[in-house]
């Protein structure tokens, strides 16, 4: 029995979820570390409903942004410790006061990131924060559809691939959507977490200490990837400083097989709501004032509009209207309009990694090319964005006619 093309899975687990004779576990079927659907071909009827529950085999709905905002949280506090403004965090902040449902994903340096629900203030702390890498969902799908069919207010943050395998478990179960707001995070792509634990031991071998907290992007220090051994920072690396998986996610070396491929990494979002970086923030319309740590919110569903106003007029956000072209034409995000694309490299790295089970060395070697040609890009991709910047529109629609 094969549920969807392997290449394609996002390892979300909904199969395992839906399956009635609990044959379906989800786990590494290579060395790769790439969780997937495993069957239990003897306990397997072949119902075929882990099909009917899977996102990828089926059409999701999806729509095109109706605004676009330049937003940050109002709070500092909750602004300072977003991986970008703060609008998740302040987004948990307004359901845990109202009773509205939500989980977040929280961090375990030894075994992956999962979900939990976020019932208090101080869960925030754990919830927020972007964690590069694959998440697990197994106990989101169960958990969402008890509480909607409690009744209860419910909101979903998560990747695109995971909004979009809740929806569709969602649909398949029957329960009634009209209760839950699904926020996206744009999403550049995810590493297996078998990866980023092999890079945390290396770091833990040459520190001589144990990492028992890592934070992927801290505005507060230059973004970087840092890590701590009882509360003691030990490392840290900005996303082009010597890091090997952190410059290898920027890169898109080792991300799972799914995400060169993603249906989601569009300009058609699947969910209300989708949260990012701005990127290109006064491109096409002038903006005054302070541009940092400015995220991108936009609003793709009227129901998405109506609930991000309510965050709005609690005074909790502070929010720029703006043109959405400006947002999803970005040059800095190109995951608002297609997937990450397959550095060549990538299969260099997929064969040493097999070969030698060494993350390290099987990362920088395959980067080793790929930084040539990355160094040599982005000093030409840099000067260009300037050059536009700094280029009076007038001008630019003149040497556009003369090139024509
Ligand atoms: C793997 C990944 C790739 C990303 N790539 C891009 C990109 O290319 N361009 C861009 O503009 N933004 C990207 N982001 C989003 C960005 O880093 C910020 O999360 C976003 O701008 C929201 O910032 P914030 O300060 O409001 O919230 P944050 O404090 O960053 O909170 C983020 C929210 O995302 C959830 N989350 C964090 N990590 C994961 C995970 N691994 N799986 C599922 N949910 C998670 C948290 O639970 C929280 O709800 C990415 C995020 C992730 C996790």
């Amino acid at each position: 029995m094969k549920i969807c093309d392997l290449k394609k899975c996002t390892g979300c687990g909904a199969c395992r979820a839906s399956c009635p004779r609990k044959c379906i576990t989800m786990g590494e079927s290579d060395n790769t570390g790439t969780i997937r659907p495993m069957i239990n071909e003897a306990d397997c009827v072949e119902c075929g409903l882990c099909q009917r529950a899977c996102h990828v085999l089926c059409n999701v709905s999806s729509s095109r942004p109706l605004k676009c905002y330049a937003a940050r949280s109002a709070d500092e506090l909750l602004k300072n410790k977003g991986a970008s403004g703060g609008i998740a965090s302040l987004m948990y902040k307004y359901m845990v006061n109202r009773n509205i449902f939500s989980m977040g994903t929280y961090f375990d340096s030894y075994s992956c990131v999962g979900y939990k629900e976020v019932c208090s203030e101080e869960d925030i702390e754990w919830a927020r924060d972007s964690k590069y890498v694959y998440s697990d969902m197994i106990n989101v799908f169960e958990a969402y559809k008890e509480k909607l069919v409690d009744g209860m207010e419910c909101v979903f943050i998560g990747l695109p691939c995971q909004v979009a395998a809740l929806k569709r478990y969602l649909e398949f179960q029957k329960v009634n959507q009209s209760r839950i707001i699904f926020v996206d995070i744009v999403c550049h792509g995810t590493p297996n977490f078998k990866h980023l634990r092999e890079h945390l031991n290396y770091i833990e071998r040459k520190k001589r200490k144990i990492v028992d907290e890592v934070h992927f992007r801290q505005p507060k220090s230059n973004y970087s990837f840092s890590c701590y051994s009882a509360g003691k920072k030990i490392w840290s690396r900005t996303m082009h400083g010597n890091d090997t998986y952190f410059r290898g996610f920027s890169l898109g070396l080792f991300f799972r097989e799914n995400c060169y491929s993603c249906s989601y990494a569009n300009t058609n979002r699947v969910s209300d709501i989708t949260l990012g970086d701005y990127s290109g923030l006064g491109t096409v319309e002038k903006f005054v004032g302070d541009k940092s740590q400015m995220s991108l919110v936009l609003c793709n569903t009227e129901r998405g509009i109506e609930w991000f106003n309510k965050l709005c007029n609690e005074g909790m956000v502070e929010y720029y209207l703006r043109p959405i072209e400006e947002a999803i034409n970005a040059p800095g995000n190109p995951q608002l309009r297609v997937p990450s694309s397959k550095p060549i490299q990538k299969e260099m790295f997929d064969g040493l990694y097999l070969r030698t089970c060494d993350f390290e060395k099987s990362a920088r070697r395959a980067m080793r090319n790929l930084f040539i040609k990355y160094y040599f890009y982005l000093p030409i991709e840099g000067l260009k964005y300037v050059i536009k910047r700094i280029v009076p529109n007038r001008m630019k629609r003149v040497i556009r006619e003369l090139g024509e």
